[in-house]
């Protein structure tokens, strides 16, 4: 049913005029758009039409004689063909859709020919289905429940539509596992970072670590309190402690001194009061420490100075358990250790526990220009700086590296690194290569190892991106410039990190801001402008962009303090706007 010189995918719609075709459209090519999808459409008309406007000059230099006009300006062009003779055929058509700038074929009309069609039917129309007699249906998008095995779509709703036509698009990928190499999809970073992390597992193997070594591992186990924290009720200040059914009682007699780690040993009775210092456990019935800097004693006769703070019930008393309650679980399994976790961790007695075994990464860098730091400046070349900056990133999640160094640029060297990596790491990642025009000998011996997609993701920086996997190792391929490495990075790896760690749910940071730069993208893709935020005079977070924002320009990393993030709906955005930041503080 594919018509054979399209190496994209395309898909008819078809219906009865009146059924609304062109309004569906409208609707479905913004929401194609969104998910990074270029659509051409070839549209059939039925009258003599023209797009030229009479008296301009293409117009007259056509009538003139001109059998094709081609015209063009900074922002669009057109190609005019005179077919006085005969209309031409939908697959003479395809061949001028430039295909290697589009994802997508529409095609509204050509009812006659063979390629996959989804019909639109509005039972009000009151007209017949076309399926029973066109066997190129593929799915009915309708209003009512007509008696078929073919995929009922719901023609008032659009994303019923888009999810149809994307998956689709999905098969064809499929079925062309070869030529889609060639020409794949542009991905939205959403839908790259859905497919990456649903490809991906929570780990299996655990590991018992001490406390010394447990920062930045996923715990395997939840931790249930074994004891209270703190274990008893104890004072907040110090002070002295007495009855709060004895708030009244002028003045008090000192029965003794408790300091942090012995207690008082009797029940305290009305009139009379206890010195204790911060931490020490307050004596059975006392629930009521008054500071230090309101009492008065003398020889042990205490009065306490109320025009200094009026004695309330229960105050400066830290009760049993109002940290951590013995029994309750403390944290779930998945969660990250973090100075305040490892804290917590210890405050509750543990010296040890069971964790998610480290994630071993296999680095390497390709390029033949690419030379190591520490080796005499080579004629045309350049020194190797993603290895270091992803080294560095990876440790920052608590990653063991294996840097398999700069491959040199053939078959068999990248060969043996891949099988040395996928017998010794859990993830591989290297740097160049990937992108069109590269030397094709990379995606061979991808291809030959494993299942990759080389994809080409709608974002700036960045864009082309190798992912699947060599046996059972996820490798990620990723752009050679330095600052589309580091983004790529934060977008697809160190999520798929964090899940292969075991750690649930991980979202980055993201806030509003008001720009002060006007900021320039494109609808269908996300811009990723490297920022610096801080808070202004009036309390309001801005942000401006970091300088020049070459995806070589490190330094626009290194001086930003976050990611300004302009989504795929938006051309771009204006100075005053609203943007989104994703701050980098703790991730770089
Ligand atoms: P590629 O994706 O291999 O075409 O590389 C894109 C750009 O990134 C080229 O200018 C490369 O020289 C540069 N590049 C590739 N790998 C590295 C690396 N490891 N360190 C620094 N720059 C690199
Ligand atoms: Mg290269």
């Amino acid at each position: 049913m594919n018509l054979s010189n399209c190496s994209i995918p395309i898909i008819g719609f078809a219906a009865y005029s009146g059924t609304g075709k062109t309004t569906l459209l409208e609707a479905l090519l913004p929401r194609l758009v969104d998910s990074g999808v270029r659509v051409a459409m070839i549209k059939h008309a039925h009258h003599n039409f023209d797009v030229d406007i009479p008296g301009k000059d293409s117009y007259r230099l056509r009538k003139a004689g001109a059998s094709q006009m081609l015209i063009s300006s900074r922002y669009r062009n057109a190609l005019m063909t005179e077919t006085p003779d005969d209309d031409e055929a939908l697959r003479q058509l395809i061949q001028k859709v430039n295909q290697n700038q589009a994802d997508l074929i529409v095609v509204e009309g050509f009812k006659h020919e063979s390629f996959p069609k989804i019909e639109l039917n509005r039972a009000t129309i009151n007209k017949p289905f076309l399926y029973p007699t066109d066997e190129n249906i593929i799915a009915i998008a309708c209003d009512s429940f007509p008696d078929t095995s073919l995929p009922i779509l719901d023609i008032n709703n659009i994303e019923s539509v888009l999810a149809f036509v994307l998956k689709q698009m999905e098969s064809h990928q499929a079925q062309t596992a070869t030529c889609d190499s060639l020409s794949p999809t542009m991905l939205s970073v959403k839908r790259g970072r859905e497919k990456i992390l649903a490809a991906l597992e929570s780990p299996k193997q655990t590991h018992v670590v001490d406390l010394d070594v447990l920062t930045n591992h996923v715990l395997a186990s939840p931790i249930i309190a074994p004891v209270n924290v703190p274990s008893s009720t104890n004072s907040a200040m110090d002070g002295y402690a007495i009855r709060s059914d004895d708030l009244e009682t002028g003045t008090y007699v000192k029965v003794g001194d408790v300091f942090a780690g012995s207690r008082f040993e009797h029940p305290l009775q009305k009139g009379q009061c206890v010195r204790i210092m911060t931490g020490a456990p307050v004596p059975e019935h006392a629930d009521t420490v008054i500071m230090r800097e309101q009492a008065s004693d003398v020889n042990g006769a205490v009065q306490f100075d109320t025009s200094k703070g009026k004695i309330r019930a229960g105050q400066n008393v830290r009760q049993a358990g109002e940290d951590l309650r013995k029994g309750s679980q403390v944290f779930p399994a998945g969660t990250r250790i973090n100075a305040p976790v490892l804290g917590m961790i210890a405050s509750l007695g543990f010296d040890r526990v069971n964790v998610y075994t480290n994630v071993t990464v296999a680095l390497f860098s390709t390029g033949d220009e690419v030379q190591a730091p520490g080796t005499p400046p080579k004629q045309n070349c350049i020194y190797d700086t993603n290895r270091f900056s992803l080294k560095g990133l990876l440790q920052k999640l608590g990653c063991d590296v294996l840097d398999f160094g700069i491959i040199e640029d053939n078959e068999a060297a990248l060969s043996d690194t891949l099988k040395q990596a996928i017998a010794s790491a859990d993830v591989i990642i290297s740097s160049g290569g990937v992108s069109v025009g590269d030397a094709d000998y990379i995606k061979t011996v991808l291809t030959a190892l494993g299942d990759i997609n080389f994809w080409r993701v709608n974002m700036r920086p960045g864009r082309p991106l190798a992912f699947g996997k060599l046996g059972n190792t996820p490798f990620f391929g990723l752009p050679g410039n330095p600052v589309a490495v580091m983004v790529t990075y934060l977008q697809f790896v160190e999520p798929a990190i964090r899940k292969l760690q075991g750690e649930e749910g991980w979202q980055p940071q993201r806030i509003v801001a008001i720009t002060q730069e006007r900021i320039r993208s494109r609808v269908g893709r996300t811009e990723y402008t490297r920022g610096s935020y801080n808070i202004n005079a009036n309390g309001q977070l801005e942000v401006r962009s970091t300088g020049s924002q070459g995806s070589g320009i490190l330094r626009s990393m290194h001086e930003a303090n976050c990611l300004i993030e302009v989504s795929p709906d938006v051309e771009c955005a204006e100075v005053g706007d609203n943007v989104t930041i994703i701050p980098l503080a703790s991730r770089i």
